[in-house]
């Protein structure tokens, strides 16, 4: 059963619409990412959800009850803000018991609250600092904490790290994730970053232009992305984009590239996807001509031309190529994700049939 469920959910601002019918089950302990580009909707989506902003028409519920047209304060939800929004004249304490104290809850179990809740985010050191003598990453915890006092039906979160350096987001990224299945309450998490939404995600919703393009676990849509632009938007590095047709159990890709496809690709002209990572490096392969070489440790990068194509390799670590280099790549015919060329939608092959 859902704790929260998103029906037909639609925002316009005047002529401008800015959220087009979403429709999303959250089941309780779920942690759902909504992903996509910025100006896709997912802050307005979360903003009707969490209600700060008015649902033009749809309706919304949680716990089984409608909140469509309800205030913040009465829908049992907390949302965590990226610029954490914290009291600065208070300590931690006060900041983290205001919301209690603002619903009346008695002193002593406020106090109990934001205890649990400080131990819980390994903050109950700082509770009586003020906002000012916090590091971002600390500041970021209490506005956590903020919401977790509260022990509400969801917890709504938009872009909570965006103000912090990598290695912190990427810590706090474990954070969370590991918080929120401790409390198993469902999670509603904005971000246009789709590593965070990779690793963080129970379901990755992604969203262009107001609407839903796919909805699935981070595995499905990165195996079986909907359309071309999610398949551009999920993976990292991003998945190689090329015009081509099939003809003769071939893609062509132009010039004398060609790959072999899955038998029974529908003929004709298509959109091709090929993963950096989905390229190996084989002898009798498509010719590649090595023009930027990035090492990463573990892996190795290429960026270079494959006939008219720009294309990025990723392979096990290489140090025996160099700049200038022309290499051999092949892809296995089922990691071929194929795209209508008119309106991007998946035509599946990848060894889909
Ligand atoms: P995202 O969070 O994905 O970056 P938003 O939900 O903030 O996108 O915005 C979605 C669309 O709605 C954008 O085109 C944005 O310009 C528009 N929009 C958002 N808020 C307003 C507003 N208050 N008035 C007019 N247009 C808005």
């Amino acid at each position: 059963m859902s704790t929260v469920s998103l029906q037909k959910l639609r925002k316009t601002y005047g002529k401008i619409v800015a959220v087009e019918g979403v429709d999303l089950e959250i089941a309780e302990g779920e942690l759902i990412v909504l992903l996509g580009p910025s100006g896709c909707g997912k802050s307005t989506t979360l903003r009707m959800v969490a209600g700060l902003e008015s649902i033009t028409s749809g309706a919304l519920q949680i716990g089984n009850r409608d909140v469509t047209r309800l205030e913040p304060k009465d829908r049992d939800i907390a949302m965590v803000f990226q610029n954490y929004a914290l009291y600065p004249h208070k300590t931690i304490r006060a900041n983290l018991a205001f919301g209690l104290k603002m619903r009346g809850m008695p002193k002593d179990e406020a106090s109990q609250r934001v205890q649990e809740a400080a131990e819980m985010l390994d903050i109950v050191h700082l509770l009586d600092r003020k906002p000012g003598q916090l590091s971002g990453g600390q500041m970021q915890r209490v506005a956590l904490g903020r919401a977790l006092v509260r022990d509400p039906a969801i917890f709504l979160l938009d872009e909570p790290l965006s103000n912090l350096d990598a290695k912190l987001r990427a810590r706090m990224r474990e954070e969370i994730a590991m918080l929120q299945r401790r409390i198993g309450k469902a999670m509603l998490y904005v971000t246009h970053d789709q590593t965070e939404a990779m690793t963080l995600a129970n379901r990755i919703v992604i969203m262009r232009d107001g609407k839903v393009q796919q909805i699935g676990s981070p595995l499905e849509v990165y195996d079986r992305p909907a359309n071309a632009f999610v398949a551009g938007f999920i993976g990292s590095p991003e998945m190689n984009i090329m015009e081509g047709d099939i003809s003769g159990g071939q893609l062509n890709l132009g010039g004398d590239v060609s790959f072999a496809v899955p038998q029974g690709a529908v003929p004709g002209q298509v959109t091709a996807g090929i993963r950096p990572e989905a390229l190996s490096l084989t002898d009798g392969g498509v010719p590649f001509s090595v023009q930027g070489i990035e090492q990463l440790g573990s892996q190795t990068l290429f960026i270079g031309m494959m006939g008219d194509h720009r294309v990025r390799a990723m392979t096990g670590r290489r140090d025996d190529i160099f700049l200038g280099d022309t290499i051999t790549l092949s892809v296995e015919p089922s990691a071929i994700h194929l795209f209508d060329r008119e309106s991007g939608e998946r035509r599946g092959a990848a060894g889909e049939g």
